[in-house]
């Protein structure tokens, strides 16, 4: 395996990277430990979409990591600030509970909104609730989808993520929804000037070749394929897309970066 040279700011998923469900992925504080120590910037980069940042900062505080909320950059929060920056700033929620705090200072309502934003609800995604969200991306709401993974895996198994649901409102509507997280690539490029850092020095670490692999690619930012989390051979082998390495754990990146103690 080829070593990545030069790496100055590493942007990391968290789940199926540093963590499974709830329980931490060993050799992830580590990693970033060494990382940090030679210099390296960090970002948490996730698509989760049923946690408030303030709730993702406590869990990796209590697993060993050191960061502030404003290292975490998720869907919910870009999706905020967007819908805040629109005219008509209103906005119908089919989010998680959990992450409703990351969009305080919003105009929430259900009728005659600017925006509509869809999150993962999970099983509550029912045919009533899809028909709410049809009806109102209809009749001219801009639709807003805080992901489209087409699955993740928890401690049970493989399981739908919001992908398949942003996609029948887009089969029904006739409309495409902005995607504000990964692999969207206006995502990747705020990323990229937020931190004010350059692609080519830059990695993404992830554990789905499509969210976060692809979409790094199409910047310019190198690339790193964990085997934890929702890595499955058989979608890895039928994809073209190639990350600069793939290793089988967080704990192999620095052997990747050429960066070893
Ligand atoms: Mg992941």
């Amino acid at each position: 395996m080829a070593t990545i040279r030069g790496i100055q700011h590493v942007f990391l998923d968290i789940d199926g990277v540093l963590m499974l469900g709830d329980l931490p992925i060993p050799g992830g504080t580590a990693t970033v430990n060494k990382l940090e120590s030679l210099g390296i910037g960090v970002t948490y980069v996730t698509n989760t979409t049923r946690k408030p940042r303030r709730k993702l900062q406590e869990q990796l505080q209590k697993l060993g990591f050191h960061l502030t909320d404003n290292d975490i950059i998720c869907p919910a929060i870009i999706a905020r600030e967007k819908i805040m920056r629109m005219k008509r700033s209103s906005a119908a929620l089919f989010v998680n509970d959990g992450v409703m705090e990351d969009f305080e200072g919003l105009r929430v309502q259900r009728r005659d909104v600017g925006s509509v934003v869809m999150g993962d609800l999970g099983d509550k995604f029912t045919p009533e609730i899809l028909d709410e969200i049809f009806r109102l991306t209809f009749s001219g709401a801009n639709l807003i989808a805080l992901q489209k993974n087409r699955f993740w895996r928890d401690q049970g198994g493989l399981r739908l993520d919001l992908g398949p649901y942003v996609a029948a409102i887009e089969y029904a509507t006739g409309r495409r929804a902005e995607i504000v997280g990964k692999p969207s690539p206006g995502y990747f490029r705020g990323l990229l000037e937020r931190q004010q850092v350059r692609p080519e020095t830059t990695l993404m670490v992830g554990d789905d070749i499509e969210a976060d692999v692809h979409g790094a690619q199409r910047l310019g930012i190198k690339t790193v394929l964990v085997k934890t989390g929702k890595y499955d051979f058989d979608f890895i082998k039928r994809t073209t897309i190639k990350p600069d390495a793939v290793i089988p754990s967080i704990a192999d990146l620095p052997a990747a970066l050429g960066i070893e103690a």
